[in-house]
């Protein structure tokens, strides 16, 4: 994708790690100016020094929880005023969370439903209004998941707040077709990154969270598809502008089966 976003100001959430990462250095490599943004001020930093290595002619990271309405608007200000209006938007920052619907206590619904969803509706509002109001198109993607289209009793949360990303970008596709914003829901399987280190098991003790994670992660490194690959897909989606993109063999299958 050599040059291919030369220009333009990508901003990806959850950017420290995983998918978010492996994207902001994509756009980085295709040439465009980056806004690195995660509640992990050191790991935002790091992604943009890393991109402006790669290939971005200007890259900064910045610090954000996307569940925090005012942080987000205080970020989409700051961002405006001294970088500009956001070309491309990847709303990819999120949280996991398994356990049955029984053992998931209130808290952590909320928990999960505040990170992958709402952070998902502060990011569409406050950039999309100024990509709206700017009126020169731009695109918008959102990190949802093949648990979107999938029903599982081990992560009730989980697939609900993907599933509401996944409605919630269609709607926004339609909203916003006749301004020339695209809208994509990436929805990946099983990828490879630390998401499983720090993802949640609902009704599991200290103990039993610490064994539960390490046999994820092994299990999610077993499987080894790499974020870059997602990465790769996020672009060829803005470029071809396509709706719901499911990406992994697994999330192919259970798209095709469900629709
Ligand atoms: P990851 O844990 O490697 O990266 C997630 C990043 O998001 C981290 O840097 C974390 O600090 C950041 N983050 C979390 N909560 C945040 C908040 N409130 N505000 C700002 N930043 C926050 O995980 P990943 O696998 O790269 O996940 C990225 C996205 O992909 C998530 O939305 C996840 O649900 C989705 N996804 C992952 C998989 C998978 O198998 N890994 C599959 C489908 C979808």
């Amino acid at each position: 994708y050599a040059e291919r976003f030369g220009g333009q100001l990508v901003l990806v959430t959850g950017a420290a790690s995983g998918i978010g990462r492996a994207t902001a250095f994509a756009f980085a490599e295709a040439g465009a100016r980056l806004v690195a943004v995660d509640r992990d001020a050191e790991g935002a930093a790091r992604t943009a020094e890393m991109a402006r290595l790669i290939g971005a002619p200007e890259a900064w990271g910045e610090v954000a929880d996307v569940s925090d309405e005012q942080a987000m608007e205080k970020l989409a200000a700051k961002v405006a005023d001294e970088y500009g209006v956001v070309d491309v938007l990847v709303n990819n920052a999120g949280i996991g969370l398994s356990g049955s619907f029984f053992d998931t206590t209130t808290e952590e619904w909320k928990k999960v439903l505040d990170v992958n969803l709402w952070g998902v509706i502060h990011g569409c509002r406050v950039f999309g209004a100024q990509m709206a109001e700017r009126g020169q198109g731009g695109h918008i993607v959102n990190t949802a998941s093949a648990a979107a289209f999938q029903p599982s009793r081990a992560l009730p949360a989980y697939s609900t707040s993907k599933a509401a990303v996944l409605m919630l970008s269609e709607c926004l596709r339609a909203e916003l077709a006749g301004q020339g914003i695209g809208v994509t829901a990436i929805c990946p399987g099983i990828v490879n990154t630390n998401i499983t280190a720090t993802a949640r098991f609902a009704g599991a003790g200290d103990e039993e969270q610490t064994r539960r994670q390490k046999k994820a992660s092994r299990m999610y490194g077993l499987r080894n598809y790499p974020p870059e690959k997602v990465a790769d897909a996020i672009l060829r989606a803005v470029l071809r502008n396509q709706a719901v993109v499911p990406v992994t063999p697994e999330a192919h299958g259970v798209r095709f089966m469900s629709r």
